[in-house]
């Protein structure tokens, strides 16, 4: 997509602080700075999000996720990983090329990247009736 800037990253139009890079994704620290090691991984091709991925590329994208966050912990002594991803805006998706957030710890007190939700009075039987997948 030409006005997409995670694919001129992907095509080397732009800069980024690479991590990792293979044939089907990189991984490049997040511009905004606001954590140490904040990371994103991307596929090359253009996916807006979970919902819209072929399941290869999605694959392709959880190894390398998987590949980076193992790295962290078992290479530099990273303690614990968060790893987000927002699908669509109402998620709070603000860039439309799939991407997952690698949040890298080192402490439980570095920072709160877990939501603080306000609990349903809806019981599992109607979630269930709801959701289930068939
Ligand atoms: P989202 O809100 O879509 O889950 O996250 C988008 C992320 O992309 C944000 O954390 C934002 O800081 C990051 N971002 C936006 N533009 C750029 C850019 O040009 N380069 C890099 N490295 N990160 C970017
Ligand atoms: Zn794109």
């Amino acid at each position: 997509m030409d006005d997409c800037i995670f694919c001129k990253i992907a095509k080397g139009e732009s800069p980024c602080y690479k991590i990792y890079e293979d044939d089907f994704t990189i991984a490049f620290l997040d511009i905004s700075k606001d954590c140490y090691g904040h990371t994103l991984v991307i596929p090359k091709k253009h996916f807006k999000n979970v919902i819209d991925c072929d399941g290869e590329i999605f694959a392709r994208v959880m190894l390398t996720v998987q590949k980076v966050a193992k790295h962290y912990v078992n290479n530099l002594g990273f303690k614990g990983i968060n790893i987000l991803n927002a699908n669509n805006k109402e998620a709070g998706q603000s860039v439309f090329h799939l991407h997952f957030h690698i949040l890298p710890k080192m402490n439980e007190s570095d920072f709160d990247s877990w939501p603080k939700l306000n609990g349903t009075f809806v019981s599992f039987e109607e979630q269930l009736e709801h959701l289930k997948l068939n």
